[in-house]
């Protein structure tokens, strides 16, 4: 048993596996079993008292609904079912959270704070701009602090995420090559070790997507990117640092040749984490690239959202931009809305109104409170954390990319586990009974059983020794060929191993009634 200094046991006596103990009502601790909501709530309750309609039903053409089949819950119920299920999820704030690419850092609390500023949060998208001056400078200030990290002229705020940034990107490349008569470029180049939005997004606008082969030492592969570069290339798209989490040394001869061909650079900016402070990507010839606010910029992401994905352009590439955008003009600030005069050649729009105001807020926040040396400490902590993980696991595991150092995440493959009859998956899941969240898993796709581990800088070194400890003496229980606990493993987790793929293939996005159970009543009598 574990004590703390004052001598007090800091975990139980045993765990559940080992004691083979079970409740008998499916609960573990105080953690209760949580059914589904439809399940919990009656139709008969509401935690709100509502007057009765009021319906003029002629208005409706007969369509009135005859009820709405929504659980009925009192408050205190609602609270403790979402709470329930919290309780069974991880979080950043329960532990590290080492999701390679996904840089899953700490959302600092202030950010919070500034968020929820009723200037902030109560804001109508439709609000008049003179009543909404102070949440235009902030989206103004933001744009400022984005163009000059990044070193680029322009940007578009409203891209919602990475992957609608990188369609936003594509989409003013598609429009200025169509503006300059160009538009029979029909294909986008991609390195095969791409985050899959990248060809999916290329596909998605239209382009045919050809791969580009990557080095031994794994990066982009120049003698291939040259061959396959021609009139009927629209554009590359290529990540720095890449997703093997690798510096591309020759990031400047690629965007030399890319231009030279007369195609645009695209860089996916998602690990921008790693460089924020130290390079500017304008300084790299690229023309777009799109920042994960929720990355670099600890905006909290994870379950779908929210997020941001504002994209900085090229001077080539500015004026093909999307409204809205935020301008200072002689009656303060405005949004131009309009596809007329400064918008003219404007590809349209990627939303309906001007982007994620809270995640604005808590990427502003999280600069202004980090400042210039501070951003730029960030990169090199995240950096320094991932090389501090890279070598104390190197001699237990296989590191993807053995020579030199590694930018903010540690990429090993499972030649480590040959032999062993133990998988990645297996690895990784075992992880969760020791109570971390599994890395990032056979991503990049072209690292065999690829593990991709990325800490971020919020993480303290005792916190990366844990981890590192845990992981190495995982890595030895498996060598040592005790397959068995990791084939059954994660024991200790609510869920133990779901079918991901039949979840993906066959998703139940709609809970279905018993008929008997369903008895909602009437809103409307016809
Ligand atoms: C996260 C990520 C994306 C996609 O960003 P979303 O905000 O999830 O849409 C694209 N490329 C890379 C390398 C990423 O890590």
């Amino acid at each position: 048993m574990t004590m703390n200094t004052v001598g007090r046991p800091t975990r139980p006596e045993g765990s559940a596996a080992n004691t083979g103990f079970t409740s008998l009502t499916g609960a573990r601790g105080l953690l209760q079993d949580e059914p589904l909501i439809f399940e919990l709530g009656g139709w008969d309750k509401t935690g709100v008292d509502l007057d009765e309609a009021e319906h003029d039903a002629s208005d409706l053409a007969g369509l009135t609904r005859a009820g709405v089949p929504l659980p009925g819950l009192s408050e205190p119920e609602t609270m403790r079912h979402f709470v329930r299920l919290s309780q069974k999820n991880h979080a950043i704030d329960l532990a590290l959270y080492p999701l390679g690419s996904c840089t899953m850092k700490h959302n600092p609390r202030l950010n919070e704070k500034a968020a929820r500023m009723a200037g902030f949060a109560d804001l109508h998208p439709l609000a008049p701009v003179s009543t909404t001056q102070g949440a235009l400078e902030l989206m103004d200030r933001l744009a400022h602090w984005l163009k000059t990290l990044t070193g680029m002229p322009a940007v578009a705020m409203t891209p919602k995420a990475g992957a609608h940034g990188e369609l936003c990107g594509l989409l003013c490349i598609k429009a200025a090559h169509e503006a300059a008569g160009q538009g029979l470029r029909r294909t986008v180049l991609v390195p095969t070790s791409a985050h899959g939005t990248n060809p999916a997004t290329a596909a998605f606008v239209g382009y045919n997507v050809t791969e580009i082969a990557q080095t031994p030492d794994g990066r982009v592969d120049l003698a291939d990117l040259e061959a396959k570069l021609g009139p009927h290339v629209a554009a590359i798209m290529v990540t720095n640092p890449n997703t093997c989490g690798l510096f591309e040394r020759d990031i400047l001869e690629i965007s030399r040749l890319t231009h030279a061909a007369g195609a645009y650079f695209y860089c996916d900016g998602a690990n921008f984490n790693a460089i924020v402070g130290r390079v500017r990507p304008g300084d790299l010839g690229v023309d777009a690239m799109h920042i994960n606010l929720h990355k670099t910029f600890s905006t909290p992401h994870g379950g779908g959202g929210p997020g941001a994905g504002p994209v900085v352009l090229s001077a080539a590439l500015a004026p093909f931009a999307p409204a809205p955008w935020v301008v200072n003009g002689p009656e303060g600030l405005h949004l131009v809305e309009e596809a007329t005069a400064e918008a003219t050649q404007a590809f349209g729009r990627m939303s309906a109104f001007h982007g994620q105001m809270g995640m604005f807020v808590r990427a502003y926040a999280y600069m202004r409170s980090h400042g210039s040396d501070g951003l730029r400490q960030v990169a090199e902590d995240a950096v320094l954390n991932a090389n501090y993980i890279k070598a104390r696991l190197s001699g237990a595991m296989s590191p993807a990319f053995p020579d030199g150092p590694c930018m903010h995440e540690a990429l090993f493959d499972d030649a480590w586990l040959e032999g062993t009859g133990i998988t990645t998956l297996d690895f990784a899941k075992a992880m969760i009974d020791e109570g971390f969240h599994p890395m990032t898993m056979y991503f990049p796709l072209v690292v065999h059983g690829a593990m991709l581990i990325e800490p971020t800088e919020t993480e303290s070194k005792r916190e990366l020794d844990r981890f590192c400890d845990a992981l190495l003496a995982l890595a030895q229980t498996a060598r040592a060929g005790d397959a068995d606990r990791f084939k059954g493993a994660p024991y200790l987790a609510p869920l133990r191993r779901l079918d991901e793929t039949l979840a993906a293939r066959k998703p139940k996005l709609a809970w279905r009634s018993e008929p008997a159970t369903v008895a909602p009543t009437p809103l409307a009598a016809e």
